[in-house]
């Protein structure tokens, strides 16, 4: 069989996050997310807190973009919020993964954020309406490097807080995920069969709100450095 190389319009670049202590990139492949999983962001957003199962969507690979980068303030929004997050990388995958045998598929650990539209969620989930243009728009998922687990360990607790302007916006830990992550991997492998390349943002904690354009956010989670981000005008 031939394989095709040559292509009728120019082929998209990989997306490749960098790992911190090598010169090897980690491919991405797909961009998992993960809502309502710290019960006082729950709160915040006016639901219960009961146990529901994990909320999935997806956020397309090419949204991510890297620390240190300048991003648009989106179009078709007025209340742009950040939503910081812990990633979980994958260097494996499969379906129907037991929740004991899980973390042995974690390539690693970063900081992403999950950067929402928020009046346009409230407004489409008003309507019944999927909210993906409200989380899955171009520049959507800032993203750090990623820690390998043979550097950092797992990581299921720790501190994670975003700062606006050096003004504390959000300050949780780690611990207070609902789903923790053996659970969120099992449960997202029932869904879909997982691969290698695959990154998993694993909810945010309390605080979310809105950003400007000239702000600059920058997040921080323990043993995973840090993640900064501005924000440029509206296109
Ligand atoms: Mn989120």
């Amino acid at each position: 069989m031939n394989k095709i190389d040559r292509f009728v319009v120019p082929a998209p670049a990989p997306v490749v996050l960098p790992v911190v202590g090598s010169d090897l990139g980690f491919p991405v492949r797909r961009v998992y997310c993960v809502g309502r999983n710290y019960v006082a962001h729950i709160r915040e957003m006016g639901g219960d807190e009961a146990r529901d199962p994990p909320v999935f969507f997806q956020k397309p690979a090419d949204s991510i973009v890297h620390d240190g980068a300048t991003i648009p303030y989106p179009s078709l929004s007025q209340n742009y919020h950040h939503e910081l997050e812990l990633v979980v990388a994958l260097k494996s995958g499969g379906r129907d993964i037991p929740a004991d045998k899980a973390l042995d598929h974690v390539y690693g650990y970063g900081i992403g954020l999950d950067m929402t539209r928020r009046d346009l969620q409230k407004r489409l989930s008003d309507a019944g309406l999927p909210w993906e243009d409200s989380k899955s728009f171009d520049h959507s998922c800032p993203c750090g490097p990623l820690h390998p687990v043979e550097e950092v360990g797992h990581v299921s607790s720790g501190a994670i807080r975003l700062t606006v302007n050096g003004e504390t916006r959000q300050d949780s830990d780690v611990s207070l995920l609902i789903w923790k992550i053996p659970e969120i991997i099992a449960n997202l492998s029932q869904a879909y069969e997982l691969f290698p390349g695959d990154i998993i943002l694993t909810g945010t904690p309390h605080g979310v709100g809105p950003v400007q354009a000239g702000d600059v956010l920058v997040g921080t989670i323990d043993k995973l450095g840090s993640l900064t981000v501005r924000i440029g005008p509206q296109r």
